[in-house]
């Protein structure tokens, strides 16, 4: 597999009004991803996840340091729209991020903006809105939508921008359980179809979803490895003030009643499997 994203020694301060910079909201931070692959990024809140998805996406640049995306430097103001391009984002509130009074519009409006023939902007669309599962509301005006319908807009929006990499920032937190559902089996899904996902959550079962984790804590990275290995450190995630996933922590209070549970489980299905013996 070969790199998508590959950031190096990455330091971002904001700066207060005077110019002033503040302490380092991403510190020194170095790590690469691989193309096609899906990582989540967890970290209690003010940790620096937001800020680190918005250098990546060159919506900010860095304070030192270099962030590569698809061999380009965001430093390099030629290729921000090659960047933009290459990796879009998705952001927590689907309200915010829907620009059009009809489906269709608002999923064209971003390759409209690439200036595209038409012709193949709506075929885009189209193949978007399917990617999603809403082709059946094409037409229809995005306020009368739930919220989850309304991500699931937001994410053909990017889609239709055909990029290699998502960047997905807490894109359930505003959701309700079916909204979330329906959001994380999207983003599985357009993994599958080859696209670079990195999800940002605070819901560990969505982390346990991706094949690796960064744990970010005060601008730092504190761990990196498979949901597997951050999960097996319950001690750790706790000291970082996060939590295992439920099915995690289900199975841990199974296994201090003697049941035998196998190794380390992180989602509902290792835990189903554990339980009735058909993945041991
Ligand atoms: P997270 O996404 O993990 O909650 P953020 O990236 O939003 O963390 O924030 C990291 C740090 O940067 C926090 O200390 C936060 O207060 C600070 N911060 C975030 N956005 C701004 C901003 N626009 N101006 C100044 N400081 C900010």
């Amino acid at each position: 597999m070969s790199k998508f994203i590959e950031i190096q020694d990455l330091i971002f301060a904001y700066t207060d009004e005077s110019g002033m910079a503040k302490c380092n909201a991403i510190d020194n931070v170095s790590f690469t991803v691989e193309k096609g692959s899906f990582l989540a990024v967890i970290g209690k809140n003010g940790s620096g996840k937001s800020t680190l998805a918005k250098n990546i996406n060159a919506l900010l640049l860095p304070t030192s340091g270099t962030v590569l995306v698809g061999g380009f430097s965001t430093k390099d103001e030629d290729h921000t729209w090659d960047i933009r391009q290459r990796a879009g984002m998705v952001f927590q509130n689907p309200d915010n991020q829907i620009v059009s009074a009809i489906v269709e519009d608002d999923v064209a409006f971003g390759p409209e903006n690439l200036g595209i023939e038409p012709e193949v902007i709506r075929e885009r669309v189209d193949r978007a809105l399917e990617n999603v599962n809403m082709g059946a509301y094409k037409k229809k005006a995005p306020h009368l939508l739930s919220g989850g319908q309304k991500q699931r807009i937001a994410i053909a929006g990017a889609v239709a921008m055909r990029p290699e990499c998502i960047i997905f920032d807490e894109p359930t937190a505003m959701l309700d359980p079916s909204g979330r559902r329906e959001v994380l089996d999207i983003i599985e899904e357009l993994h599958k179809d080859g696209i670079t996902i990195i999800l940002i959550t605070h819901f560990m079962e969505e982390a346990a979803r991706a094949e690796r984790i960064i744990v970010m804590d005060d601008g730092k990275i504190e761990m990196d490895g498979s949901p597997k290995d951050i999960f097996e450190d319950t001690e750790k995630i706790r000291a970082l003030s996060l939590d295992v996933p439920p099915a995690t922590e289900l199975a841990g209070r199974l296994r201090a009643k003697g049941i035998d549970m196998g190794e380390i489980v992180v989602d509902e299905d290792d835990l189903i499997d554990r339980l009735t013996g058909s993945g041991k």
